[in-house]
């Protein structure tokens, strides 16, 4: 195991990865930058380095200054957490040249995965099911519309570098094409540097289902069931589940072992996860992410492992810990994203915390890096803070996450958590009965 491990990462991640560490005895160094130095996981770490100023591009994106502060606190580890350098192929293969373990998989992984066109190309030949569209990137609106024709209407033009649900647009019919490949263009090369784009089927009433998949990088490999992501907002994730409400175990072995298979294959190292559009029953690949996910705790919750702990076992040159056979789902696990945003306008609302009293219990867990006192600082995204509760079935996991949600308080900024009331009041949700628009709709009818 590693001696000292740097945590290249900021809030709730950071704290998340450094309890893992102390839980395994290997020191912590928190890389910060100078907003940040008030943070919990920096006041808690064994050791901090102030690497920039606040803007992430000075700071937590800067690879020269996260080497630096390896060698200068001897760390022989670092781990990504979700976003910033987590996916960049670059930072993995300079750690690896210093001789310092990248908590993740190896650069080529990275690679080929970050691309989508790339990475759905190697879905396809590794046997998992994928979205109908281009082969490859589209290479003019000429070519977009003979595309499009042959996949049929509505389809999504969708960028090969993207991210975070940017660069993505619909079009319904040809007439709405050429917009939409030029507005996706633009924004894919304002966001990404990278303006290639690829066609997809769009589906209508598709539910998001990923598969949390580990390999061990020796060509083993299991996975640990799905978690399902519908409820998102702007194609971003709101509220995650595991199990998915909807799959049986039949379906979810089948899809489970396909991914399994497909990641021993290509001997992947460390945690990932298969993303998939899930409609009438069929599985449709989306994208892979080389990364542990902001909802990997519902996981932990249903399996009882600590994947961090998995993760950190892997890049030390262990093995896995578990077995497929000895793999077994418990309850039902619900995560709700708490940002610091205007419940109902989601405007982001920075600032100072003046109280915080988190939710506790049986089956009640809160990621979160927020204090009484602490100041969010505007510069990073909004969310503060994961509730995630478990129960014995999905119906008591729902009556525990009113009762935690009623119990939580967060004063002095806005937040997410009356959204949360909401939704426990809607039957289709109280059924489970929702798909990737439903939050969408929900918010236009509610907001008239
Ligand atoms: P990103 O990497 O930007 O998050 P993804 O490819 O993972 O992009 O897609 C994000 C979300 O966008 C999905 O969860 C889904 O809601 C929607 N989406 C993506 N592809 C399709 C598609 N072909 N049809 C309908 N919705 C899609």
């Amino acid at each position: 195991m590693f001696n000292k491990l740097l945590i290249a990462n900021r809030g709730e991640i950071a704290l998340r990865i450094m309890r893992a560490c102390k839980e395994l005895g290997i020191q912590t160094v928190a890389a910060h930058s100078t907003a940040d130095a008030d943070a919990m996981h920096v006041r808690l770490a064994d050791e901090s380095v102030c690497i920039g100023p606040p803007p992430a591009r000075d700071s937590y994106l800067k690879i020269a200054e996260i080497l630096a502060a390896c060698e200068i606190t001897g760390a022989d580890a670092v781990h990504p957490g979700y976003g910033f350098l987590s996916e960049n192929a670059r930072f993995s293969e300079i750690l690896d040249a210093h001789n310092i373990t990248f908590v993740g998989p190896t650069a080529n992984h990275i690679s080929i995965m970050g691309d989508k066109i790339t990475a759905k190309q190697t879905a396809e030949r590794l046997g998992i099911p994928v979205v109908p569209g281009s082969k490859g990137a589209i290479k003019n609106i000429i070519d977009a519309k003979k595309v499009a024709a042959e996949i049929g209407y509505p389809v999504l033009v969708k960028a090969a570098s993207g991210g975070g649900g940017r660069g993505m647009k619909v079009a319904m019919t040809e007439a709405d094409l050429p917009e939409a490949v030029s507005t996706a263009k633009a924004e894919a090369k304002a966001a990404f540097g990278d303006d290639a784009l690829y066609l997809e089927k769009y589906l209508i009433t598709p539910r998001h289902i990923e598969i949390q998949v580990f390999g061990d990088g020796k060509g083993n490999a299991i996975h640990l069931g799905e978690r399902d992501c519908s409820l998102q907002r702007r194609h971003q994730k709101v509220w995650e589940e595991a199990l998915s409400p909807t799959l049986n175990e039949d379906e979810r072995q089948k899809i489970g072992k396909i991914c399994a298979d497909a990641i021993a294959e290509l001997s992947y190292s460390g945690a990932g996860t298969v993303e998939f559009l899930y409609e009438n029953g069929e599985f449709y690949f989306i994208e892979m992410n080389t990364r542990l996910q902001v909802e990997h705790p519902v996981t932990e919750a249903v399996t009882g492992i600590d994947l961090v702990h998995e993760q950190l076992r892997i890049a030390s040159g262990g093995s896995l810990s578990v077995s497929q056979e000895e793999m077994k789902f418990t309850g039902h696990a619900i995560e709700c994203r708490i940002n610091a945003e205007h419940p109902a306008t989601f405007t982001p609302s920075p600032g100072k915390i003046l109280q915080y009293h988190p939710p506790g219990g049986f089956g009640v867990r809160v990621d979160s890096g927020v204090y009484q006192g602490y100041s969010i600082p505007p510069f990073y995204d909004s969310l503060i803070g994961k509730l995630i509760v478990h129960g014995r079935n999905r119906t008591d996991c729902m009556m525990r996450l009113r009762r935690a949600l009623d119990e939580f308080v967060i004063d002095g900024v806005e937040t997410t958590i009356p959204l949360f009331h909401d939704l426990l009041g809607e039957r289709d949700i109280q059924d489970g009965n929702y798909d990737i628009h439903w939050l969408e709709n929900y918010l236009d009818q509610t907001k008239s």
